[in-house]
């Protein structure tokens, strides 16, 4: 049996190390206004994320390593116990990714699942992972047994519980979010009680954790659906980005095409007139796959181009030139299902002390992406942001989530941004962000919750119609609302 970790209730300690979350964790984040340096959040009990601008004071933080049994809900029943009689909130994270303390309860106890148990069902065509277990250790089991997660993000280092609990969704089609592939899990409420869950068992629990935010119940195990390993060949089309949604959903409709995505040129002067759409289809030939690979030499030499990029429009030319032109001649070939998702988040690090990368995505209809492409271009190239990419997938109708961000079928648009860590780079995303929501809401979208804070209350309610009964079934389920972080306290909590 593992161990229930109190001595990692130190921060930046333990796996914050052997994940290298150090920078995240780290109590002592510079923030520079302007060129002159100001003073930096700081102290032993400091967590925050990998924005590395959500510095939280918390009580305590813990590892927790159990397996799924009686001892890791003993855990968690005892934990929540304690948080409840002294007041304080209570939420559980994985990795971290998210940007705006959405896995950190402020001056509560923070717990980190770290435990990576999978445990394959093939005749069901399913496996159950422990809450905690990151997307590299399911592949890493479902790899050499010829299976592969179904919906998982595009990168590689994040929980499977979190996954749900954000519901995100990956670049393989023709799927919805990650949460309508769980066919069921275990949870432990705000009151201790384990509950399992399903689309058909406790469905409004179920339906409320999904894209939940760890909110409604700790999950403490999942039966996943996994599809067969696959050899892929992809193909290139490049077009015109008002032509992109309708070859997107001939692409989608295509039972042949199994992964796509899309992406648009981010040059200044022609910011999102031009895209490309990427479609990968099952090569003829599906015997002896080769074991999921890391990050090719594309996928590293990409990542240096997309770091020079910064600041440099001809840079920006020519990478655009070398995805669209070059990389379909050169090395961009066959590859498994498993090793085009076995990629990890640091293959596009930043190294520069003096930046963060923080991300945004919006979700809007097909029929309203060209509106969608209007609003970006006023809005994004007139800001003080550093722009670095967008990703185009396909989310199809989510019809389980209470807090659904694709109630219909939606092009979802992940961007990129390198931002300076100082206060007035801050101040003018958070102006971005809100002039974005705002487009996208008035074309029927929605934005992404697990991203940086600075959406309005009011913005929030307009995206997510179902974001009212959340927070009052949210507030019987849990009365004393053990289970908070800065999602609840800053939107949920006051709706
Ligand atoms: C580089 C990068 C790429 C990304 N790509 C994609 C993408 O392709 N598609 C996409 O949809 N999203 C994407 N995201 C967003 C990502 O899915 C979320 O940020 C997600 O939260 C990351 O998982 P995590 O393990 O870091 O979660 P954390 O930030 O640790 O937690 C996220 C949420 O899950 C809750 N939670 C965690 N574990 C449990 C549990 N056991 N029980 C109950 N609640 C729990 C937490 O309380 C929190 O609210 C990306 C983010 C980054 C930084």
């Amino acid at each position: 049996m593992k161990t229930f970790s109190r001595r990692a209730a130190l921060l930046g300690t333990g796996a914050a190390a052997g994940w290298g979350l150090s920078r995240w964790l780290g109590p002592d984040l510079p923030v520079y206004d302007g060129t002159a340096r100001v003073a930096a959040p700081s102290g032993d009990n400091m967590l925050n994320d990998a924005s590395g601008l959500s510095a939280t004071p918390v009580h305590k933080h813990l590892i927790v390593r159990e397996d799924a049994g009686e001892a890791l809900v003993a855990a968690v029943r005892r934990e929540l116990d304690e948080a409840r009689a002294a007041g304080r909130p209570f939420n559980v994270g994985a990795a971290r990714h998210s940007m705006g303390g959405q896995a950190i309860p402020r001056d509560g106890t923070a717990v980190t699942f770290d435990n990576g148990a999978v445990e394959i069902d093939s005749a069901s065509g399913t496996y159950r992972a422990h809450a905690g277990a990151r997307w590299s250790q399911v592949i890493a089991a479902l790899d050499p047994a010829g299976w592969s997660p179904k919906v998982m993000q595009s990168n590689h280092d994040f929980g499977v519980a979190a996954t749900y609990s954000v519901n995100a969704h990956g670049w393989p089609v023709p799927f919805g979010p990650m949460g309508s592939t769980v066919r069921s899990l275990r949870m432990v409420l705000p009151d201790g009680d384990l509950v399992t869950c399903s689309p058909s068992e406790n469905t409004s629990l179920f339906n409320m954790a999904m894209g939940g935010y760890g909110l409604i119940g700790v999950i403490v195990d999942l039966d996943v659906e996994m599809v067969k390993n696959t050899r892929l060949s992809p193909s290139f089309e490049v077009m015109e980005a008002g032509k992109f949604a309708g070859a997107f959903r001939r692409a989608i409709e295509d039972p042949e095409v199994t992964m796509a995505y899309g992406r648009l040129n981010v040059e200044r002067e022609t910011f999102f007139r031009n895209a490309l759409l990427v479609t990968y289809r099952e090569t003829a030939d599906q015997a002896e796959l080769s074991a999921a690979a890391g990050s090719g030499w594309m996928s590293h030499a990409a990542s240096r181009l997309y770091r020079a990029q910064l600041g440099n429009e001809t840079l920006k030319s020519f990478r655009w030139w070398n995805e669209t032109r070059l990389a379909p001649v050169l090395g961009s070939g066959e590859a498994t299902r498993n090793s085009l998702i076995n990629e990890p988040v640091v293959t596009l690090d930043d190294r520069n002390p003096d930046r963060t990368d923080i991300l945004h995505e919006y979700f809007v209809g097909f029929e309203a992406f060209d509106g969608f492409l209007e609003a970006c271009r006023e809005v994004i190239p007139a800001s003080y942001q550093e722009f670095l990419n967008v990703t185009l997938r396909y989310v199809a109708q989510d019809d389980q989530s209470t807090l659904a961000f694709a109630t219909g079928p939606r092009i979802a648009a992940v961007m990129s941004f390198s931002q300076e860590l100082t206060q007035r780079a801050e101040a003018d995303m958070a102006r971005m962000t809100r002039e974005l929501i705002d487009r996208v809401v008035a074309l029927g979208g929605a934005y992404y919750l697990p991203y940086r804070p600075h959406a309005t209350l009011e913005q929030l309610a307009a995206a997510y119609a179902g974001a009212g009964s959340f927070a009052q079934a949210k507030r019987e389920l849990d009365p004393q609302l053990v289970l908070r972080n800065n999602l609840w306290d800053s939107y949920l909590g006051r709706l």
